[in-house]
């Protein structure tokens, strides 16, 4: 005995269409074996997180797990990056911040005057 997908109704073995809901059950029940997670979809993922999100808009319906699995990755890498890129902006902020030091600022002067002399 097996049992649809959609409905939860019980179905014959040999049932192509479940009678309960009338989607086809033999597709889903294929596929579901096919579903599940995947750390190499989810590292090509988190590589290009675009064709992470791409995968997982066209299995989510079929293969949920395996969809899943891409936009995890990808979703790991967005956020890497914005932390990364944040980490960056407050890293500039900073030296931004003690520009002010006269060590900087003399430096900044000795350029000025090899721009003039030069
Ligand atoms: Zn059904």
């Amino acid at each position: 005995m097996k049992y649809c997908t959609k409905c939860g109704k019980e179905l014959f073995d040999e049932a192509v269409i479940c009678p309960g809901c009338g989607c086809s059950c033999e597709n889903q029940v294929a596929s579901a074996e096919e579903d599940k997670k995947s750390f190499a979809w989810a590292f090509l993922g988190f590589l290009v997180p675009v064709a992470g999100l791409i995968l997982y808009l066209i299995w989510r319906d079929k293969t949920p797990l395996k969809a899943k699995s891409c936009g995890k990755g990808a979703l790991v890498s967005v956020i890497v990056s914005i932390i990364f890129s944040i980490a960056f902006t407050a890293l500039s902020a900073f030296v931004f911040m003690f520009a002010d030091d006269p060590v900087f600022e003399e430096a900044y002067q000795y350029e000025m005057y090899d721009d003039m002399y030069l």
